[in-house]
C-alpha cells in the first residue's frame, strides 16, 4: 500500500488530526480496523464514486482503498543531532512515501508554542532544516565512502558519487533536494537513500473553525511559501475534524453543510495524497462486491489485473471496461454494455481514474 507520514513540531496538532483520520475512517467505513502500532493508521478512502457505484449496484460487501497514515512524533530542533528521539523519528520518515507537514496556523492563546510564538514559516523551516541536515549526513557519508570504493573503476559506483556529488553543493547550502532542478532522475538512481526532502510535501494548515473559509495571515504566508517549494496545501481545523469523526456520515455531511464546506479537512487531504503521489482508483463491481484498487497513473490493464491477483496478470485475457463518466450516466452494468458503452481492453490498455472493470483471464 501507500503511506504518508505526518510531520510537525509538537503541539501544532498532529496527534488530533491523526486520531481524527483513524476514527472517522474506522467509523464512517465500518472498516475492520486494527492497531499494529498505535502510530499507524489504515484509513479507508472514502469516494463518492464508489458510493454511486454501490447505490446502483447494491453489493454484498463493499471494500475501500487505503492509505496509511503515520504520526511521527517528536520532532524538535536538533533532531538530527540526536536531541529528543530525533534520530528515531528521522528513520521513520525515510520510510514513508509522502509527507503531510503540520503546520500550526491558530492562536490557541492557551495552547504552549514550543518555540514560544505562533509564526508558521519559522516552524516549517526548523523542521525543513532537521530533515535537510539528515539527507546531508547520508550524502555526505556516501560521497566518502563512494569516493574511496569507486576508485575501482566499478562504473556503477562511479556513476552513484557523481550523482551524489551534484547533489552536495546545494543541499550544503540550504536547498531541499525537491527544489533542485532536475532532482527526480537524480534520486530515482538513488533510490536506497530514500531522502526525506526528495519525497513530495503537503503542507496541513490546522486554523480555527472560523478560519476555514477564509485564510488568516499566517495560512496566506504558508500558501506563499508552500508555491515557492512546489508544495500544496490543505487547510483543516484538527478541533473539527475530531467532532467530524464521532459522526455518523450522513450528521457529518450536514455539520460540514453548516460550516459552509463541502468536504471534510481529512478527505482533502486524501485526496491530496492521492495527487501527489500520482495516484488513481479502479473499481470491480459485481453482485458480491464492489471494490476499490489503488494503482499508479499511468498502470496498464495488465498490472492493474496483477494488483487483484497475480493469476489475473499472467491469465490477462482483456479488461471489459466502463468508463465512470459512462456509469454516471446509465446507472447499470448490463445497460452499459447493451449500449456498446463497455469496452474490450487489451494488456496495454491505460487503466482510467474510475474505470470499472472486470478481468477475463485464462486459469
Ligand atoms: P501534537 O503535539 O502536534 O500532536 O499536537 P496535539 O494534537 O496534541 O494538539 C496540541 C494542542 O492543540 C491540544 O491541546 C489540541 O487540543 C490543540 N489543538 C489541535 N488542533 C486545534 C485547533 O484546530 N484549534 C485549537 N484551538 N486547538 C487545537
Amino acid at each position: 500500500g501507500f503511506n504518508c507520514g505526518i510531520v510537525g513540531l509538537p503541539n501544532v496538532g498532529k496527534s488530533t488530526i491523526f486520531n481524527a483520520l483513524t476514527k472517522a475512517g474506522a467509523e464512517s467505513a465500518n472498516y475492520p480496523f486494527c492497531t499494529i502500532d498505535p502510530n499507524k493508521g489504515i484509513v479507508p478512502v472514502l469516494d463518492d464514486r464508489q458510493d454511486f457505484i454501490i447505490q446502483y449496484v447494491k453489493p454484498k460487501s463493499v471494500v475501500r482503498t487505503t492509505i496509511e497514515f503515520v504520526d511521527i512524533a517528536g520532532l524538535v530542533k536538533g533532531a538530527s543531532k540526536g536531541e529528543g528521539l530525533g534520530n528515531q523519528f528521522l528513520t521513520n520518515i525515510r520510510q514513508v512515501d509522502a509527507v503531510a507537514h503540520v503546520v500550526r496556523c491558530f492562536d490557541g492563546g492557551d495552547i504552549t508554542h514550543v518555540e514560544g510564538s505562533v509564526d508558521p514559516i519559522r516552524d516549517i523551516e526548523i523542521i525543513n532544516t532537521e530533515l535537510l541536515l539528515s539527507d546531508m549526513e547520508i550524502i555526505d557519508r556516501a560521497v566518502e565512502r563512494l569516493r574511496k570504493s569507486s576508485k575501482s573503476g566499478d562504473k556503477e559506483l562511479i556513476k552513484k558519487f557523481e550523482l551524489l556529488s551534484t547533489l552536495q553543493g546545494p543541499v550544503a547550502e540550504g536547498k531541499l533536494i525537491r527544489e533542485i532542478d532536475g532532482y527526480e532522475e537524480i534520486v530515482d538512481q538513488l533510490s536506497e537513500y530514500s531522502f526525506i526532502t526528495a519525497k513530495p510535501v503537503m503542507y496541513v494548515m490546522n486554523v480555527e473553525e472560523d478560519e476555514l473559509l477564509e485564510d488568516n495571515e499566517h495560512a496566506r504566508m504558508v500558501r506563499e511559501h508552500a508555491a515557492k517549494e512546489g508544495a500544496v496545501c490543505v487547510k483543516i481545523c484538527g478541533k473539527i475534524e475530531q467532532e467530524i469523526s464521532e459522526l455518523e456520515a450522513d450528521e457529518a455531511k450536514e455539520f460540514l453543510a453548516d460550516l459552509g464546506l463541502e468536504k471534510s479537512g481529512l478527505t482533502e487531504m486524501t485526496e491530496q495524497g492521492y495527487k501527489l503521489l500520482d495516484l488513481i482508483t479502479f473499481f470491480t463491481a459485481g453482485e458480491k462486491e464492489v471494490r476499490a484498487w489503488t494503482i499508479t497513473q499511468g498502470t496498464t490493464a495488465q498490472k492493474a489485473a496483477g494488483k487483484i491477483h497475480s493469476d489475473i496478470e499472467r491469465g490477462f485475457i482483456r479488461a471489459e471496461t466502463v468508463g465512470y463518466g459512462d456509469f454516471a450516466e446509465i446507472k447499470s452494468l448490463t445497460k452499459a454494455k447493451e449500449l456498446g458503452k463497455m469496452r474490450l481492453e487489451g494488456k496495454e490498455y491505460i487503466v482510467q481514474d474510475g474505470d470499472i472493470i472486470y478481468f477475463r483471464f485464462n486459469v
